[in-house]
């Protein structure tokens, strides 16, 4: 497997394995993860009655240009969840932010590659989020992002080779 591939079932794997044998969200709910890759951060009011809610997370993902190979990594990758519960049924719906090759310039918005401890840490974030939001428990989580945890030298950030920055919901540096 490669990390320089996005790779959904990695996602629904680590998903259902934290839920199952790990018990993240252990209040009898029946939870499901599917992607969209072109939802925004906007929730309508009609959304917010139905109890959608969104959470933006910062992530250290690695890239691959999809034209000439290179690869590169960044410690600002957005992913977007949107998540829900209702009648026992809870929801949640991703989508990973791309990035753009600096070489190729190009617009063309590669999808990020996680290492499996990316998408342990996020779904731990994700899943927090959702025991406070959906459960009403204290939320256990320092706040900080899992990128300024991890120790990798990156290139500056780049805002016109960021999907997220183009649309404004890119995560802020600590
Ligand atoms: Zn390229
Ligand atoms: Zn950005």
């Amino acid at each position: 497997m490669s990390k320089y591939e996005w790779i959904p079932s990695l996602w629904l794997e680590t998903f259902g394995e934290m839920l199952n044998e790990d018990n993240e969200l252990d209040y009898g709910d029946d939870w499901n993860l599917t992607f969209n890759y072109s939802q925004t951060d906007q929730i309508t009011k009609e959304e917010r009655k139905r109890g959608w809610k969104v959470y933006s997370h910062c992530a250290h993902a690695n890239f691959q240009c999809g034209s000439c190979g290179k690869t590169w990594s960044s410690a600002r990758v957005v992913l977007l969840f949107r998540y829900r519960l209702r009648g026992g049924r809870g929801t949640v719906i991703m989508r990973p932010f791309g990035q753009a090759c600096r070489r190729c310039q190009d617009d063309q918005f590669d999808l990020p590659g996680f290492v499996e401890k990316e998408v342990e840490n996020a779904l731990q974030r994700l899943f927090s989020k959702i025991r406070k939001n959906c459960y009403a428990e204290e939320d256990d989580s320092d706040g900080g992002s899992s990128a300024s945890s991890i120790k990798v030298k990156t290139k500056p950030h780049e805002a016109s080779l960021c999907e997220g920055c183009r649309m404004g919901i890119c995560c802020q540096e600590d």
